[in-house]
């Protein structure tokens, strides 16, 4: 390998093994989740929305995990995904910094979600089960579960919001092609959908009723489950696969990067990222890590650390998280995959650690980075990516004012070519910043004030 290569790449033998789990380096084990009653849950409490092997995967306290091999054969499909030395935008930006991106875009779905999707898909064909249900917002997880139940071989039925349904016919179609059945959600296929439909029935919908949606159909029919993209345990463990070979491609090139950046919605690409490294930071090693989330919906950086549910008919059990209570409206920003109201507790937890950073950007900030992306790198990221872009170059600026030599590496979660309405937006000047409101964040808080307490 060169000295100084542009991209850095692992051959399929060197591809990780086995998964890594934060959970068994915790300095404080993580809060229960919590029944509606406010008991810790057991494990059979959710054997009817998720298989047992999943359930075991998502109370483990492992630091290692085994990849079954027929997930791997498929991972490799895509995998080790190339890691980047972004020297074009260190040119443009004229930083003494050096900035690394892991390539998630190179998967067929287009983001790091087939990593978990993949996963999913075969423990619940190990168990048995014949139908996978799920929801997605913008579409990019319920293509990467349609792609991923295609591969293994069971059937996926995927609840999608109204309005996405609508704007978004080519995520929708891409679902179809891989096979999926792909509806609009609120539907007259549940009765949570049907009643929501008598009371509105132009509705645009959102990710909590489709949720409810998916989690009725599943839980109604033995050989059928759900799966959630993001938020759980199991899909930061199954993530960890992205930090894991970024490690192995720092070590190739004898370098170590001095900040580790990843933006975050429900959390699961910045832990994938950043948890192998947060492993050597817990053990003594010096850098920071870096979850930058989007202003109009700060889970992170405004919303308290909370018990409170997944969804809004509170069908989940109650998460220690991050949170901006369950019946958030997010408002219409172009980056769908960041407009959850939680964060995965996991994220929340090493927040309170005192181990990572958040920060919140704007949009236009965003935006304008991820052009300055196109521009020198070609790749044209996700809306979601730019928020970790826009964090890498205020990172790669304030090197430059210190005159230091930092090792920068982000998390490149995915490509934008599915989402280019919102560039067309931007450039057009449609895009405007929008801070969340200090009295809608109170207002929407207000709903976790009877939660049982951390
Ligand atoms: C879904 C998605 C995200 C946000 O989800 P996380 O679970 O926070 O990773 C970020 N980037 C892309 C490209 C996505 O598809």
């Amino acid at each position: 390998m060169s000295q100084d290569p542009t991209k850095i790449i692992l051959t399929e033998d060197e591809m990780p093994r086995q998964w890594y789990n934060i959970q068994a380096d915790l300095s404080k084990p993580m809060p229960m989740p919590l029944g509606l009653d406010g008991q810790p849950i057991k494990p059979d409490d959710l054997a009817k929305v998720f298989p047992m092997n999943i359930i075991e995967q998502e109370m483990s306290t492992e630091r290692w995990i085994d990849i079954p091999e027929p997930v791997l054969e498929i991972l490799k499909l895509w995998r080790p995904s190339p890691l980047y030395r972004a020297k074009r935008l260190e040119q443009a930006l004229g930083t003494p910094a050096k900035i690394y991106y892991k390539h998630e875009g190179v998967s067929p779905a287009g983001s790091h979600k087939p990593n978990t999707a993949v996963a999913q898909a075969y423990y619940n064909k190990e168990f048995g089960i014949k139908y996978l249900t799920t929801e997605t917002g913008a579409g990019q997880w319920g293509s990467a579960l349609a792609m991923s139940c295609k591969l293994i071989g069971i059937e996926c039925k995927v609840f999608m919001v109204r309005i996405s349904f609508d704007h978004k016919p080519f995520r929708k179609t891409m679902m179809k092609t891989w096979g999926a059945d792909c509806m609009a959600s609120p539907s007259n296929l549940t009765e949570i959908g049907r009643k929501i439909l008598a009371e509105q029935p132009d509705t645009p919908g959102s990710l909590g009723i489709a949720i409810s949606e998916a989690i009725e159909q599943a839980v109604e029919r033995e050989d059928t489950r759900y799966a959630l993209g993001s938020v759980l345990n199991h899909v930061m463990l199954h993530q960890s696969i992205i930090g894991l070979e970024a490690k192995k491609q720092f070590e190739k090139i004898g370098t170590y990067p001095d900040v580790v950046i990843g933006c975050a919605g429900g959390g699961s690409n910045f832990a994938g990222i950043s948890f192998p490294f947060l492993y050597d930071k817990i053990h003594g090693k010096e850098l920071r890590v870096v979850a930058t989330e989007p202003e109009a919906c700060p889970t992170l950086t405004r919303g308290p650390y909370v018990y409170d549910t997944g969804d809004v008919a509170k069908m989940t059990p109650l998460l220690a998280m991050h949170s901006l209570g369950h019946g958030f409206i997010p408002p219409a920003i172009h980056a769908g995959g960041l407009r959850y109201h939680g964060m995965a507790p996991l994220v929340s937890h090493v927040l309170e650690e005192g181990l990572i950073e958040a920060t919140a950007l704007g949009q236009t900030e965003c935006y304008e980075a991820a052009l300055l992306f196109a521009h020198t790198e070609g790749f044209i990221p996700a809306p979601e990516t730019s928020h970790a872009i826009a964090q890498t170059i205020r990172e790669a600026k304030q090197a430059k004012e210190e005159g230091k030599e930092k090792v920068i590496l982000m998390n490149w979660s995915g490509h934008g070519l599915m989402d280019l309405q919102g560039y067309d937006a931007y450039m057009s000047g449609k895009i405007e910043d929008y801070p969340l409101p200090e009295e809608l964040l109170q207002q929407s808080l207000a709903a976790v004030k009877d939660h049982p307490k951390i």
